[in-house]
């Protein structure tokens, strides 16, 4: 079974992604353009990513005391990504892109994150050079954006201390100027930093000539002590080898050494370490101290930081989807081959017939397409996010700011809500392979390891929850949510001129009306820690509601395509979602609505 019907369906019949190529932007750009990005992509993740997903997971990352050694395999995949020109797809001609639209970008990352999401970490690379294109100098993009793009470096975000991961007010990392004419720099004002960063994503390896760390830090005041939240968290690029102002290497190590590899429960291809800056493991021109150069301005690096996020978080979002959907084929495959049980007639089973495939058990294929429904609508889900982000960065100023602000609302549950369903999905691949799902035979189990990830780094589920409820459907006095809201009206109106649909549509208008009133409630007292009590069950409704309108709105363009067997099994996935999932929101929105205070209130001593 392919993909790539599915991810055609979607760029094409249903979000008419061709249209871009009016823009400006894009004018270069064609249906067949689009095609061979996706053909190049498809055919690397088959050769190069696909065979090792396994290989990557068993010989897990090694550090000899001086370098960390990955599999070859990994080596050769992050050539051909970078060879492909994916890591700078998205930018100008002129500095070597392919203007190519977020929307295709997304699509196409999709083959490699279903294929091994854990041999590549291109997409840290091309978050890390995004930011300093936005944020950093001339100097800073020319010397290590553009080397990110081209391959030559690649990047990390080191915002996690030990003790500072969900809260990152508590940065302890210390940047002081780095001596007389620090500011003048070419590369930007130097400082020194010490301090320790934890989880880093792909801090050491030798897949690239130097490693472009990104950190964040704060800078002393007069009193020398640290100024506390937020507000005093700068950002820094700290090379792992110090370069000249062309990019050259320098041959001088900067001081920042690997104190650790993390052996993980999944996602082993990439490297995760405990990176120490600046604690004098290789002195750097004479002194203890990692040198970095400040990007933008003091007191400014979490707001350049979250100026990438929603990218981030829709690429978080993608892996989610594509493990899922990873497990989903592999299952789907397993069932129609796997002969177990007889069918149960109305005089029970006969044991002299011959045994059924488990794909013919009703239960069994519950649980496939209770995998189909999350997969395929939370792939739905991110390329309409990914189209928002096009439509921000390229449409008439009206449309933008719209794009802008839906993002801000469905950015956590773009992140959020494939990494629980999707994993959910992973978890019932296994249950469909019986006992097999459970060994190392089977690809299953990895994918839900590799998956048990999501929901953890780029802001725990908690964190994305109390981000929806505390601040994103309140922002600009509720807009964002009213904006949504409009989006899902104008499906549900489509919809209900549709017999096979409007019973579907009249259900998702309740549910809106539902989410709405629950946000209401849970403010009523305006007290935060009321509110925010039951965030998750929050999310997990209003992540429900956003689902069945993707999936309304995909039955749409379905509804509209000839008879075929795709056809028929959208629309079963769709009917699925409203009639066994959506009616679980009802017990999310009650604790939510009523403020129930049974887990909040319960005294410590009573666990
Ligand atoms: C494999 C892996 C890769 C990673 N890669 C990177 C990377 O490249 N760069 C980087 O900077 N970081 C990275 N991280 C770090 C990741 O972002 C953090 O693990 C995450 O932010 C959570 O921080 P923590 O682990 O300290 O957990 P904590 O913040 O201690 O959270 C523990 C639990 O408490 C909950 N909690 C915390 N605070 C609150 C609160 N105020 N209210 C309610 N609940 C709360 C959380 O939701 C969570 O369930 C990675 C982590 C892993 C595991």
């Amino acid at each position: 079974m392919s993909l790539r019907p599915t991810i055609d369906f979607l760029l094409h019949d249903w979000l008419g992604a061709e249209a871009l190529n009016q823009r400006a932007r894009f004018a270069d750009h064609s249906r067949e353009t689009f095609d061979a990005v996706l053909d190049t992509c498809e055919r690397i993740a088959r050769e190069k990513y696909a065979p090792f997903n396994r290989l990557v997971d068993t010989q897990e990352p090694q550090f000899d005391g001086e370098k960390v050694i990955l599999p070859q395999a990994t080596h050769d995949a992050w050539q051909a990504y970078a060879e492909s020109g994916m890591l700078s797809a998205a930018q100008d001609y002129d500095i070597g892109g392919m203007q190519l639209p977020y929307t295709v970008e997304a699509a196409a990352n999709a083959f490699f994150a279903m294929a091994s999401v854990s041999i590549g970490a291109g997409m840290l690379t091309v978050g890390n050079a995004n930011l300093l294109m936005a944020h950093g100098s001339a100097a800073q993009q020319r010397v290590f954006a553009l080397n990110e793009f081209s391959g030559r470096f690649s990047g990390t975000m080191c915002l996690s201390e030990p003790q500072a991961g969900s809260s990152l007010s508590d940065v302890a990392t210390r940047a002081v100027p780095d001596g007389e004419g620090f500011e003048a720099d070419p590369l930007g004002p130097r400082f020194r930093l010490k301090g320790n960063k934890m989880w880093i994503s792909a801090g050491e390896h030798e897949l690239s000539e130097n490693i472009v760390h990104l950190v964040l830090a704060k800078i002393p005041g007069p009193d020398g002590r640290l100024p506390p939240g937020v507000k005093g968290i700068s950002l820094f690029i700290v090379p792992k080898k110090l370069v000249d102002a062309e990019g050259a290497l320098t041959g001088e190590r900067n001081d920042v050494a690997l104190a650790g590899l993390n052996h993980k429960c999944g996602w082993r291809g990439t490297t995760n370490t405990l990176l120490n800056f600046g604690e004098g493991k290789y002195p750097v021109r004479g002194a203890a101290g990692a040198i970095g150069y400040l990007v933008g301005q003091p007191g400014e690096g979490l707001r350049c930081m979250f100026h990438m996020m929603n990218e981030a978080r829709i690429g978080v979002g993608m892996a989610a989807t594509m493990l899922g959907m990873a497990g989903y084929h592999a299952s789907l495959d397993y069932a129609k081959n796997r002969p177990q049980g007889r069918p149960v007639g109305p005089e029970g089973k006969d044991p002299n017939r011959p045994q059924s495939r488990i794909i013919e058990h009703a239960d069994v294929k519950r649980m496939l397409l209770a995998q189909k429904s999350y997969c395929e609508g939370a792939l739905a889900l991110e390329l309409y996010c990914a189209r928002l982000v096009d439509e921000q960065h390229t449409g008439a100023p009206e449309a933008a700011d719209e794009a802008r602000l839906l993002l801000e609302v469905l950015t956590p549950i773009a992140k959020s809500w494939p990494s629980e369903w999707c994993l959910e999905a992973n978890s019932l691949a296994i249950q469909v392979h019986g006992g097999y799902g459970y060994t190392r035979d089977f690809p299953v189990e990895q994918y839900w390891r590799d998956n048990r990830l999501n929901m953890i780094h780029e802001g725990t589920h908690g964190i994305q929850a109390m981000d929806l409820l505390g601040r994103k459907v309140l922002m600009e006095n509720g807009r964002g949510l009213q904006l949504l809201a409009q989006r899902i009206n104008a499906t549900i109106e489509r919809a209900i001129q549709q017999p096979e649909l409007a019973a579907h549509a009249n259900a998702l208008g309740k549910a809106l009306q539902e989410v709405g009133a629950a946000t209401k409630a849970a403010w009523a007292t305006g007290n935060p820690a009321e509110a925010l009590a039951n965030a998750v069950p929050y999310l997990q409704a209003f992540g429900h509601t956003v689902l069945a309108w993707i999936w309304l709105d995909v039955a749409l363009a379905a509804h509209s395509a000839p008879e075929s067997a795709a056809r028929t099994g959208r629309l079963a996935a769709m009917r699925f979602f409203f009639h066994y999932e959506l009616p679980k929101m009802g017990a999310w929105l009650g604790v939510v609505s009523r403020r129930d205070a049974t887990c909040a209130d319960l005294p410590e001593a009573a666990f």
